[in-house]
């Protein structure tokens, strides 16, 4: 089972929850989740299989096992409403009280990227978004895909947008990658270029970084106005991007103060 990952993120977070003050509400949260998460992973690999299977790039939203996800999502709610900040957690409270018709809607619209998807209430969406991380994670996982090095600057398996950009050890600098909103596949992406747009004018570009936390930087585009976080691992080894970007406040609001846009916002809606 995969399970090193989880406590990767659960040991980070609780690592930068403690030195990182002005985050550690939102960290102390991760934690708790990815907890919850690392056994709805475990549960669905358990029932899945821990084998590999082909499937074609690009698919990874064509499955969608209700009879093993609706089953799950009560008591995941349940956890959630349990440990979410308190204006998330009354919106959680409002979903757990609906019916499972309307769970199973909202899962398969989220999914399946529906129009009527833009219907969701902020809320839904969320929910339904870290309640099926961790199944298409698992797809992700066990799945020998066709292809793996997407240039696009969306996921090659599952078509979400980044969350988070990485810089890799790679001869004398680093590689850059992008990591998947919603499966957390990692594909390789190219030295330059808007996340976004893929703008490559170097005058149409912005990096910033604070000198505090300099292994992570603002990748901002004038082009479409949207930024995204960059964790250098060349200059922060133990770093986990998911949770690092959680972190960095900071440079969040240095980009929202400049009216650039999020590519995708974080679970904690930053
Ligand atoms: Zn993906
Ligand atoms: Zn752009």
């Amino acid at each position: 089972m995969k399970t090193g990952k989880w406590e990767r993120r659960t040991e980070r977070a609780s690592e930068l929850a403690s030195s990182h003050p002005f985050a550690s509400q939102g960290l102390r949260f991760y934690e708790r989740l990815a907890r919850f998460q690392k056994s709805l992973y475990a549960e669905i690999e358990a029932e899945c299989g821990s084998g590999k299977e082909k499937r074609l790039s690009g698919t990874l939203r064509g499955e969608f096992d209700v009879f093993m996800l609706l089953p799950r999502f009560a008591p995941f709610v349940s956890a959630l409403e349990g440990i979410a900040p308190c204006p998330l957690a009354s919106s959680v409270r409002e979903l757990r009280l609906q019916d499972a018709g309307r769970w199973q809607r909202i899962l398969r619209e989220f999914w399946e990227l529906s129009p009527v998807a833009l219907n969701l209430q902020p809320a839904e969406e969320l929910v339904a978004w870290l309640f099926l991380q961790p199944y298409a994670e698992y797809l992700a996982d066990h799945s020998e895909w066709d292809y793996r090095d997407g240039t696009a600057s969306t996921c090659p398996v599952c078509g979400s947008k980044p969350q988070v950009g990485v810089l890799r050890p790679e001869g004398e600098g680093g590689k850059r990658s992008l990591i998947c909103s919603l499966c957390a596949m990692e594909w390789d992406y190219g030295r330059i270029g808007c996340a976004a747009c893929r703008e490559e004018d170097p005058q149409k570009l912005a990096l910033y970084s604070a000198k505090e936390f300099g292994y992570v930087r603002v990748e901002a585009c004038e082009s479409c106005r949207r930024y995204i976080k960059t964790v250098d691992l060349t200059k922060n080894g133990h770093a986990v991007p998911v949770v690092d970007e959680l972190a960095m406040i900071p440079l969040d609001l240095w980009a929202a103060e400049r009216g650039y846009q999020k590519i995708h916002p974080n679970l904690l809606g930053i």
